[in-house]
């Protein structure tokens, strides 16, 4: 985190976390780097090396949820209520920073429909400067 003008950082900042994203839908989440052994950089196909290699721990770190999504697979109409509303909620508490954050900075474009703009306001104005070299007879 640093002071800026229009991006422009001065000075060193500091630091205000760690994030991971998600290669495959380009999602962030904020992370704690010292539950990872190890960052794995490129692509690993196979989830368990995957798991040896950065979180060794994972399966004890969340051994409840895992004993639970195996009982939902084996019994799925064992689900109450709360816990399907629980698990359909999930997803969107993921997401739920980086949609606030998009839209609290309302006036941001992205590429294509600022482009879009562009051109709606570019061909106004050469319409505008067209219809003046058409000048007619004045009517009331
Ligand atoms: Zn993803």
């Amino acid at each position: 985190m640093a002071g800026h003008i229009y991006y422009l950082s001065f000075g060193e900042g500091k630091l205000a976390g760690y994030l991971i994203r998600c290669t495959d839908c380009g999602l962030n989440l904020g992370v704690d780097p010292t539950r990872y052994a190890t960052a794995e950089k490129g692509r690993v196909n196979d989830v368990e090396v995957l798991i040896q290699k950065t979180f060794p721990g994972l399966k004890i770190a969340y051994a409840d949820r895992l004993r639970l999504e195996e009982q939902l697979k084996r019994t799925p109409a064992a689900v109450t209520p709360e816990q399907r509303q629980t698990f359909l909620m999930e997803p969107f508490g993921l997401v739920n920073h980086q949609v606030e954050a998009r839209y609290a900075n309302s006036s941001q474009f992205d590429k294509l429909s600022g482009l879009g703009c562009l051109g709606t306001l570019l061909v106004g104005v050469g319409l505008f400067f067209v219809s003046l070299a058409f000048k007619g007879r004045t009517q009331d």
